[in-house]
């Protein structure tokens, strides 16, 4: 028998219309490329997003043909997130970061039909533009007169003349809701990138659970700032669970410096901000470096890479602000896990509470998680057995995008992460599969190794990276960029690992070089650093 409800697909349109209707003059504020600082509402965002609409018909884009951008977090791409999918053609956000050639070679992939960008990615785009083979529209995230005359790219329209003569009512379309919404590559550290390939209801089911209270915690009087980048899985589907909560979003276009961030959290009063590491440690810097503080921000979500126990600390115990520490990837729209304690640790001392937000979290309704050996056996959730961590949801791929070989294994998505699993579902990530340190038939966590390095005060940011060894296969080191100014010795900073752990996981080495490579997300790149010390040996 069948229930007698309502059939509604879930759509990204919905969510549009719904801040559109119930929270039309909530704001939308966006630092742009062009220097300002702009503001629209959500029923401005809804009507543009029309126009948007409106101008692809225009252009005779058919339904699921992808649409391509270049853009930092702002207004204009918001609107080509929900005017783009809402009309039933597929987003394809591209992360301008990587290689000119890697981004054609997308592009060609993708077989994007336009490309939307910012101007400050002209430069790129005048590179490419002639191998990218699909590409027929070429439109600058401006307005008319700001389209540079001698642009070099033949026909490239201006978006706000392109939008801005098309009407602002537009019946979006009833899809199936399980068409596809929008599409990300992953970074393509290790070959070759691969796209996953949303759909509506994946991303509607990933807003409202990025919603929840142990999630993101949204609601209609949220301020939030996604400093996660709107070309990299969805913003972490903010501006989704934006528009289905009705908060107001803070953008901060390409600057995303201490000054920037703090100047823009406090002007708007900005309650949650989201972001990696690496953006929260220029943040953190500034703040130190010039004595300021927080008056609004509750609040952060960090993921993309471990949090630093230095770095919880410090927002914990110095200004505090919640932690919020949360796993995901791109192959899981991203939401996997958040850390948020339960009822059970309320009467707990900081520090012991501080260990448990140090893990990254329980899984947000809707994601399954296990851990499993080598021989795909299930390993037991008591803190301490580690395995390869599995995922399952609604949310999470099933396919990458012109792949036909699944990528499953009986129906769960190796993520390629190495975790423990608590008896209260809280999983810690001891690594990437990829990243181990395999010494002596044993297991060292490279995080756990910079999250030494991380907590002296002279060391600005630490990568350890297994080395290979005649008699233990492989021997950690680290290797360390300071903070401006700061010293440290090689064996002082040895010393300091001393009681934190074991003798045998210390690292062997450290070596000191003025930056750590970081990749198109902003995560250390730590293939870089192997070719980087390709000629280096070991002292032992
Ligand atoms: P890529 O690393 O190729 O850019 P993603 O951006 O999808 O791909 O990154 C996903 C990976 O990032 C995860 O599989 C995991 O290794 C790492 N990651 C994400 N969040 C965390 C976290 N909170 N702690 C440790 N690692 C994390």
């Amino acid at each position: 028998m069948l229930g007698l409800m309502q059939n509604h697909p879930l759509l990204i349109s919905s969510l549009i219309e719904h801040a559109a209707r119930h929270h039309g003059d909530g704001q939308i504020v966006s630092r742009r490329v062009e220097g300002d600082i702009h503001r629209c509402t959500w029923a401005d965002s809804a009507r543009r997003s029309k126009q948007v609409a409106n101008a692809l018909d225009a252009l005779g884009i058919a339904a699921g043909s992808r649409v391509g951008t270049l853009a930092w977090n702002g207004y204009r791409h918001q609107e080509l997130y929900f005017g783009v999918s809402g009309s039933g053609r597929v987003l394809h956000t591209i992360n301008p970061r990587l290689l000119p050639e890697q981004i054609a070679w997308i592009a060609n992939h993708a077989e994007d039909e336009a490309i939307c960008f910012d101007l400050t990615f002209l430069p790129i785009v005048k590179g490419i533009h002639g191998h990218c083979k699909t590409v027929k529209h070429w439109i600058a995230l401006c307005d008319a007169d700001k389209l540079p005359a001698d642009s070099g790219v033949p026909g490239l329209l201006s978006y706000e003349s392109w939008i801005g003569a098309q009407p602002t009512e537009y019946a979006w379309p009833r899809l199936d809701e399980n068409a596809a919404s929008s599409m990300c590559y992953t970074s393509g550290t290790t070959g070759n990138p691969k796209a996953a390939l949303y759909s509506h209801r994946s991303s509607v089911l990933h807003a409202f659970a990025g919603s929840l209270p142990d999630a993101m915690n949204l609601s209609a009087s949220s301020v939030i700032l996604p400093v996660v980048p709107m070309f990299h899985v969805n913003a972490w589907g903010i501006p989704y669970a934006a528009a289905l909560t009705g908060c107001k979003l803070v953008y901060p276009g390409a600057a995303m410096d201490g000054k920037s961030i703090h100047e823009l959290m406090e002007s708007e009063g900005v309650t949650m901000a989201a972001g990696v590491p690496t953006v929260w440690q220029m943040l953190l810097n500034h703040l130190s470096q010039n004595k300021l503080k927080f008056s609004t921000l509750k609040s952060t979500i960090i993921g993309g890479a471990a949090c630093p126990p230095a770095m919880l600390n410090t927002f914990e115990n110095d200004y505090g602000v919640e932690v919020r520490h949360a796993w995901g990837m791109t192959e899981m729209s991203p939401l996997g896990t958040v850390c948020t304690l339960k009822e059970k640790h309320r009467s707990m001392p900081e520090a012991d509470k501080n260990k448990v937000r140090l893990k990254q979290g329980r899984a947000v309704f809707g994601v399954d998680m296990k851990i499993v050996d080598d021989q795909g056996q299930e390993r037991p959730w008591d803190g301490k057995s580690y395995g390869d961590l599995l995922v399952r949801g609604p949310w999470i791929i099933d396919h990458y995008f012109k792949i036909d070989a699944s990528p499953l294994q009986d129906g769960w998505f190796p993520t390629g992460d190495v975790a423990t699993i608590d008896p209260d579902g809280y999983m810690q990530i001891t690594d990437r599969s990829k990243d181990v340190v395999k010494s002596g038939g044993e297991w060292i966590s490279s995080i756990d190794i910079e999250n030494v390095a991380m907590a002296h005060p002279a060391v600005a940011m630490a990568a350890c990276i297994g080395m290979p060894h005649p008699k233990w296969d492989e021997r950690p080191i680290v290797v360390v960029a300071l903070k401006p100014g700061a010293q440290v010795g090689r064996d002082e900073l040895l010393a300091f690992y001393q009681g934190k752990v074991a003798k045998w996981q210390t690292p062997d080495d450290v070596v000191f070089v003025e930056s750590i490579p970081l990749g198109a997300t902003g995560k250390m790149l730590k293939t870089k650093l192997r070719e980087q010390l390709k000629d280096y040996k070991l002292p032992t």
